[in-house]
């Protein structure tokens, strides 16, 4: 490869690329990394960690009416936005150079700008050629709005994170992880939130009954759920942007988030100069080692449609790395991933939905329990929670866990160790519990759900 300016050429500096890049460096390799907008991609700049940051702020705002009940009272608290947004801000650009610092360790080139594929090993980056043995995309995906009339108005995760005013009137578009989260985080922050569907239940994919016990629990803290409903436009007005609804109500809002999905960030990468195939939805199609069909060009984290998460594109990246330059034959594991939703209370879930298990093995057995939180009976707060478990009868193995309720994503990751592990129920059964904790009642159900 010593022919080659680079034995890797990563293309994008977020979860995936940064992974490889550092790991691959690690092995040896010669490595360059190009970045034409923020060090560390969507997660640390426009995702999962102001996000979470959002999240805590919500989350005070309840907090402080619980506290109450416990014999504290504060007065009546105010929130500030401009304090959240500009200490978000300070800590995202903490981490941007930590990245930068990581990938200089490394011995990782940063090469500032939008880089575009030229040919099989062959990258331009601002005017400056650079041959490399291997190209790597991890560009990563973009958010979609739909066109409709006015869909400019509208606004997306990119920009939500840093609005110059307050949005005390909002309406989120969507029923996915960031239309959910984002109603929830401006709702604990105090702001009027209307949350539009077009199906009949949001969330969809995630397990039935889950769905409907948080929608019950968002409605519950105050987010205007309207399922089957789609905008038919949005035009200003004097009274903010003026939304009118398919079935002819009017809403007015100082702003409209679209989350309706992502798509690959493919523009102007030069895909047409190389042979690299594309699925139907326009996803980059690599095989089970992230190779494209041009033998030089590899993609991996979400330009290539798999699950849109940060770990995900990490251990893809890791994978990648051992593989192509530590002479290990890596692969991720893709079965019994958790996630969680982090609205208000939290979803977690890992392994199979209950359709899901049915149609995959037939006979299941369900457990299910829902109750208040022990902290909710002297706060006052009207909020239960839900925990299911789904155990493949013919082996005992639980198959899968879901559960809307406080913490629940922090729960979700020990559970998922156990199913991985293979655990049967009769293994939960025999675990003793932490007591008093929500998520002892995992391990202390004891009667399969009879249906009623
Ligand atoms: P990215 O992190 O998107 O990185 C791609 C990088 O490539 C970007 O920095 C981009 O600027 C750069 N780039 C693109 N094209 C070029 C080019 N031509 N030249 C140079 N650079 C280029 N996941 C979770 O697991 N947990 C969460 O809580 C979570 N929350 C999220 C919240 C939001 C609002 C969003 C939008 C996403 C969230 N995700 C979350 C998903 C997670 O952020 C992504 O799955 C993850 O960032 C994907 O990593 P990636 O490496 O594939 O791409
Ligand atoms: P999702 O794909 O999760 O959700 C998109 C939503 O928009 C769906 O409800 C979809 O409806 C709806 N939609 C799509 N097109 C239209 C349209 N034309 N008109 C009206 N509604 C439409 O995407 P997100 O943007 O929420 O998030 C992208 C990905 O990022 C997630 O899938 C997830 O992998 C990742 N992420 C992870 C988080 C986490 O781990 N906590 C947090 C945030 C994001 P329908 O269901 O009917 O198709």
């Amino acid at each position: 490869m010593a022919d080659f300016d680079y034995d890797l050429f990563v293309i994008g500096a977020g979860s995936g690329g940064v992974r490889a890049a550092r790991m691959a460096a690690g092995f040896g390799a010669r490595v360059a990394v190009a970045e034409d907008l923020y060090l560390g991609g969507t997660c640390v700049n426009v995702g999962c960690v102001p996000k979470k940051l959002y999240v805590y702020a919500a989350e005070f705002g309840k907090g402080f009416r619980d506290a109450q009940g416990f014999g504290w009272d504060s007065g009546e608290p105010v929130f500030d936005w401009a304090t959240l947004r500009d200490n978000k801000q300070v800590e995202i650009s903490r981490l941007n150079a930590i990245y930068r610092n990581i990938l200089g360790g490394a011995n990782a080139q940063i090469i500032d700008g939008r880089a575009r594929i030229l040919g099989p090993s062959r990258v331009a980056v601002d005017g400056r050629e650079f041959s490399a043995g291997k190209i790597l995309v991890a560009t990563g995906g973009w958010p979609y709005i739909p066109e409709f009339p006015g869909s400019e108005y509208a606004i997306t995760s990119n920009e939500v994170f840093d609005l110059e005013d307050f949005p005390q009137r909002l309406v989120v578009v969507g029923g996915g992880y960031i239309a959910v989260e984002f109603a929830g985080i401006f709702n604990g922050l105090g702001a009027d939130v209307t949350q539009l569907y077009r199906g009949p239940l949001f969330l969809r994919g995630f397990d039935q009954d889950l769905r409907q016990h948080a929608a019950q629990e968002i409605a519950k803290s105050g987010v205007d759920l309207r399922f089957q409903t789609q905008v038919a436009s949005l035009r200003p007005g004097i009274n903010g942007l003026h939304v009118t609804l398919d079935n002819g109500d009017t809403l007015h809002a100082d702003a409209v988030l679209y989350a309706t999905g992502r798509k690959p960030n493919l523009a102007g990468l030069g895909l047409e100069n190389v042979n690299v195939r594309c699925d139907d939805k326009g996803y980059i199609a690599v095989d089970a080692h992230f190779q494209t069909s041009e033998p030089t060009i590899y993609a991996l984290g979400d330009v290539t449609g798999g699950m849109e998460l940060t770990p995900v594109a990490l251990a893809e990246g890791m994978a990648f790395a051992r593989r192509e330059f530590g002479g290990l034959d890596a692969r991720p594991e893709y079965d019994f991933v958790p996630t969680a939703v982090f609205c208000q209370p939290n979803i977690g879930t890992v392994g199979f939905t209950e359709e899901a298990a049915r149609a995959e093995f037939g006979d299941v057995e369900i457990y299910k329990s829902t109750f208040k939180p022990m902290k909710h009976t002297l706060s006052g707060r009207d909020e239960r929670s839900l925990m299911k478990l789904i155990v493949d009868r013919a082996t005992d193995r639980v198959v899968g866990v879901h559960m809307v309720g406080p913490d629940a994503g922090e729960i979700m990751q020990g559970i998922a160790i156990a199913l991985k592990a293979g655990a049967t129920k009769a293994i939960f059964d025999s675990t003793i519990g932490i007591h008093p904790t929500a998520a002892e009642e995992f391990v202390t159900m004891r009667e399969p759900w009879s249906g009623n």
